[in-house]
Order: C-alpha cells, then sequence, then structure tokens
C-alpha cells in the first residue's frame, strides 16, 4: 500500500536532517509518495504568512505529516508556527518519548519515559496584552474537556504500552482554579483506570525528582507549558536534544516532529543530529502500522549508535549528519 505523506522540511536545520530521514524512511521500501510542502521564514516573502493555507491543505488531505523545525522569532513578529498548526489541525496530544539509547553514555541507565503534553490551550492559547506601557498579561486558559481528554490519552497509551504509572504534573498549589481543573479533571479520568497507578505532582518537585531517580516515572501528563519545559528536561537525561522524537496526535491529523528547534547557528553546515526527526519517523511508521520497518529503523540507529562510528558532534563524534543517514541506512 503506498502512504500519501507531508513532509514539511522546516527552517534552520530542519532541511539537512529532513532529508537524511526521508533517506532512511525510504530505504526501508515503505511506500511513501512524499507531498513535500514548504512553511517557514523561507515562504513569508511569497505568502505574507510561514504558514501558508497549502501547508493545512495538505495536511488534512494525507492525514500524516513528517515536519523539520520551524523558527519563531522571540517577542515580536508571527505567532509561533508551530503552534498554529497544532491549534489549527486540533492536534491535541504532543506525546514525546524519553528513553535511554543504547550506546549514549549520560549520567543516567534505564530511563523510560514518555512525556504526554495538552497541546492546545494554556498559556499557548496566545492570549496576551500589553496594559498600558509598563506591564503586559497573558491568559492562560484551562478546560475540563481538554484536560479529560489529555489524561484519557496519557492513560490510554499507558494500557496500550503495558505501562504501569500516570503522574500528572501541575502547579495546583499556586493555580488553584486553572491547575486546580487539570488536576481534578485528572483525577476523575484516573478512576476508569483501576489497573494504571495514578499519581500527582507538583512541577517543581517533579523537575528535582527527574533529575534524582527519573527511573521511578513512567507515563507524566502534563498542561502545554510544563510539558514543554519538562520535555527538554527529559531529553537531556538521555542524550540530549539530538536524539528526542515526538508526535502530535489529534482526531483527524497526526504531525511528526522532533522535540528541538531550528538550531540556526548550525544551519546548513551538515552537523547536526539527525536522530530526533529519524525516530519520530519510527513513530509515524508505528502510527502506520508498519511496525516491521519501524523496528528495522530503531535497531539500525541502536547498532550505529553502539558501533560509535558515525555519530554527530553532539555524540562526541564529527560525522555529518548525511554520513549518520548513510551509516543507517547501511545497516537496514
Ligand atoms: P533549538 O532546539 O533549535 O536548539 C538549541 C540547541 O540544541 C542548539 O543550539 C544545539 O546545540 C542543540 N540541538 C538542537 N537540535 C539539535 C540536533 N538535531 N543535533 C544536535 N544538537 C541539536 O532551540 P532554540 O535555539 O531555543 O530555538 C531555535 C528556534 O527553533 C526558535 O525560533 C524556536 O522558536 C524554534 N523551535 C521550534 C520548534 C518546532 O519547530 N517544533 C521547537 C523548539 C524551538
Amino acid at each position: 500500500m503506498a502512504y500519501n505523506i507531508t513532509l514539511i522540511p522546516g527552517d534552520g536545520i530542519g532541511p539537512e536532517i529532513s532529508e537524511a530521514a526521508r533517506r532512511v524512511i525510504d530505504a526501508t521500501a515503505v511506500d511513501i509518495r512524499w507531498d513535500v510542502v514548504q512553511a517557514g521564514e523561507a515562504v513569508i516573502p511569497e505568502y505574507g504568512t510561514p504558514l501558508p493555507e497549502y501547508v493545512l491543505e495538505s495536511i488534512k488531505r494525507n492525514k500524516v505529516a513528517l515536519k523539520g523545525p520551524l523558527t519563531t522569532p522571540v517577542g515580536k513578529g508571527f505567532r509561533s508556527v508551530n503552534v498554529t498548526l497544532r491549534q489549527e489541525l486540533n492536534l491535541y496530544a504532543n506525546v514525546r518519548p524519553a528513553r535511554t539509547l543504547p550506546g549514549i553514555v549520560t549520567r543516567y541507565e534505564n530511563v523510560d519515559l514518555i512525556i504526554v503534553r495538552e497541546n492546545t490551550e494554556d498559556l499557548y492559547a496566545g492570549i496576551e496584552h500589553r496594559v498600558g506601557r509598563d506591564a503586559a498579561e497573558s491568559i492562560k486558559i484551562i478546560t475540563r474537556s481538554a484536560s479529560e481528554r489529555i489524561a484519557r490519552h496519557a492513560f490510554d497509551l499507558a494500557v496500550k504500552q503495558g505501562r504501569k504509572k500516570v503522574t500528572a504534573v501541575h502547579k495546583a498549589n499556586i493555580m488553584k482554579l486553572s491547575d486546580g481543573l487539570f488536576l481534578e479533571s485528572a483525577r476523575t479520568v484516573a478512576r476508569d483506570y483501576p489497573d494504571i497507578e495514578f499519581e500527582d505532582m507538583i512541577v517543581d518537585a517533579m523537575c528535582m525528582k527527574l533529575v534524582q531517580s527519573p527511573e521511578n516515572y513512567d507515563v507524566l501528563v502534563l498542561p502545554n507549558l510544563y510539558g514543554d519545559i519538562v520535555s527538554d528536561l527529559c531529553a537531556g537525561l538521555v542524550g540530549g536534544l539530538g536524539v528526542a522524537p515526538g508526535a502530535n496526535i489529534g482526531i483527524d491529523a497526526a504531525v511528526f516532529e522532533p522535540v528541538h528547534g531550528s538550531a540556526p547557528r548550525h544551519a546548513g553546515m551538515n552537523r547536526v543530529n539527525p536522530l530526533a526527526i529519524l525516530l519520530s519517523g519510527v513513530m509515524m511508521l508505528r502510527h502506520l502500522g508498519e511496525n516491521a520497518a519501524a523496528d528495522r529503523v530503531a535497531r539500525a540507529v541502536v547498532a550505529v549508535l553502539e558501533e560509535k562510528k558515525s555519530l554527530t558532534y553532539d555524540l562526541g563524534g564529527s560525522s555529518a549528519t548525511s554520513q549518520m543517514a548513510d551509516a543507517i541506512i547501511s545497516k537496514l
């Protein structure tokens, strides 16, 4: 069966890593017709927006996309393309696994976490305004429906993957109404899953415990902002942003993308790690039901990591992005 899949190369390092991932995925012989659509900084002069309508149309048509990172200027200009895309397509669950990878030396062993981040509301609703010259307000939106939906996604994932525990992360001691509602919703959903242990943790304590003993945690469910921050922390536990994949899942579409951004200072140098987007591609293959191909790519990645001959700078090597991809292809 042939799949039509949207490929958004992205800004900065996006084109080089997405090309590497595409070559590896094509080498599995899964029949994919890539619908390559450009978004981001490069299309602003022509379309007046980093997210032209054809990008959303392509994803709506194909239902699955692999996406490189897109730049969002800090403090000015367009709203984040990534946030807009997630909201427009209602990609409500951002799933980010953080697993110890064989061959990558880190401070920790046996990390096997899944971050399930709510992807549509919280402070990312983008409702901000200045109050006079010297103050500004951001509005944090938390709804019962989105909170229950993300909690259910986390518990369903736990059941599907045979996991033991879900931890809801919040700051309900301070934000008693908004985070309080998130926690209340998670508790309500937890009652439907008596075989999965449920606990909750205040986000600051969670950060400390994750750096002390990450092996004690399994599935974490968080509102949008804490999920964004804690998933970078968890990427750091297993080898950094270069190896951290992610998926944005909705009812009608799914967009797979690395946790990292466009790393502009490395752009065009063919030196960054392609694994984060490639492992996002592995998640995509599983989403398509192509588990054998996903397993083959995952095994080839591990073989290259264990061999330690074709690693990018962030993993202690000096290989180019394209060389690492070639090495993975040769192991397939
Ligand atoms: P970043 O993730 O782009 O890079 C931070 C640092 O992480 C880099 O300088 C580099 O040292 C390391 N890194 C990132 N990816 C790597 C890789 N594949 N291999 C090796 N090292 C890697 O974060 P930033 O610099 O804060 O953000 C740059 C831009 O990316 C911003 O405009 C931001 O808004 C955007 N961004 C986009 C997404 C997305 O598209 N989903 C996510 C995060 C940030």
